[in-house]
C-alpha cells in the first residue's frame, strides 16, 4: 500500500478523500474512463460550496424522487461507471426495494469496461444476496436523437422505462430522455449543469448521501407532488451564495 493510498481518519475531509478513494480504486481495476476523475472532481467542487451535507431543498427532491419511483409502472436505474464505483451496494438495495432492474448505460463503452462493470454488480448482488437484473450488456434498442454507443440501450429497460434515476448523466442524454417522454431523476451537486436543469427533479447532493436516503425514503411510500424543479435548484444556488457572503462576515 502506497502512502496516497492511505486516508488520515482524522483528517476533516476524511469522508470526501475516501469516495475520491473509491473513484481511484474503480479506475484501477479498469471500471472508469480516464475522464472519471475529472468528472467526480467537478462534483467535489460542488459539494466543498454545499458544505458537504444534504440541504433541505435536495431531500426535498430525494423524497420527491422516491415519491416518483415507487409510483412508476416501469422504473429503471440508469448506472454510470462513476456512479457505480461510489454506491453500486446502495443501488442494488434501492433496486431490490423497487423491484426493477439497472442499466448500465456508459458514456465511452468498451467491452472491457463494460465487462468490469457488470462482473462488479454480479460480485454485489451475490454478496448481498440479492438478484437484481442488471441490463445494459447487450444492447437491441436506440435513444432517438443520441449517436453512437452513448444512445445504445435495452428494450426491457431504459427503452420501454417510464421513470429513470440517472445519477452523474450528462446533459445531452438527459435531454433525449425527456425527449423520449420520460420521467427523469438526476443526482447531480451541479445545480447549473444541463442534466440538473433538464431533468424532471434534479437532486444536488452527493450521490452516495442520496442512495442512504433513498433507501430510507422508499419504505414509507411518500407521495408525489407538483414539483417545481426551477425552485429547488435556485434554494441549491441561493444555499452555496448564502454560505459565501457569511464567511468573511
Ligand atoms: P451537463 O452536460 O449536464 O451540463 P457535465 O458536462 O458537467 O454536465 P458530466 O461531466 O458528464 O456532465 O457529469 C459530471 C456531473 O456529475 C457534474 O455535473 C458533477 O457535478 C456531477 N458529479 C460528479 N461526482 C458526483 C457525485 N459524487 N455526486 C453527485 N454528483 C456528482
Amino acid at each position: 500500500m502506497s502512502e496516497e493510498d492511505i486516508v488520515d481518519p482524522t483528517h476533516p475531509r476524511y469522508e470526501s478523500l475516501m469516495i475520491r478513494k473509491k473513484v481511484a480504486e474503480a479506475g484501477a481495476k479498469g471500471m472508469l474512463a480516464d475522464s472519471a476523475m475529472i468528472a467526480h472532481g467537478r462534483g467535489e467542487a460542488f459539494d466543498y460550496l454545499l458544505g458537504e451535507q444534504t440541504i433541505p431543498s435536495a431531500m426535498d427532491a430525494t423524497k420527491e424522487a422516491a415519491a416518483r419511483l415507487v409510483k412508476a409502472k416501469r422504473p429503471v436505474l440508469s448506472l454510470n461507471g462513476n456512479a457505480i464505483a461510489l454506491a453500486g451496494q446502495d443501488f442494488l438495495t434501492i433496486a431490490s426495494q423497487l423491484g426493477c432492474p439497472i442499466e448500465i448505460n456508459i458514456f465511452y463503452r468498451t467491452p472491457e469496461r463494460m465487462g468490469a462493470l457488470i462482473g462488479h454488480l454480479k460480485m454485489l448482488n451475490a454478496k448481498l444476496g440479492l438478484d437484481v437484473e442488471i441490463l445494459g450488456g447487450i444492447p437491441d434498442a436506440r435513444i432517438p436523437g443520441l449517436e453512437g454507443p452513448r444512445g445504445a440501450c435495452q428494450s426491457e429497460g431504459i427503452f420501454e422505462a417510464d421513470t429513470i434515476l440517472v445519477p452523474l448523466e450528462d446533459g445531452d442524454r438527459c435531454e433525449a430522455l425527456i425527449a423520449m417522454g420520460k420521467e427523469v431523476l438526476v443526482i447531480d451537486l451541479n445545480p447549473l449543469s444541463r442534466s440538473a436543469r433538464t431533468g424532471t427533479v434534479g437532486i444536488v447532493d452527493e450521490v452516495t448521501r442520496v442512495t442512504k436516503n433513498l433507501i430510507q425514503l422508499i419504505p414509507k411510500k411518500p407521495a408525489p407532488t407538483k414539483w417545481k424543479n426551477d425552485k429547488a435548484l435556485q434554494s441549491a444556488l441561493d444555499h452555496i451564495v448564502e454560505t459565501m457572503s457569511d464567511k468573511f462576515n
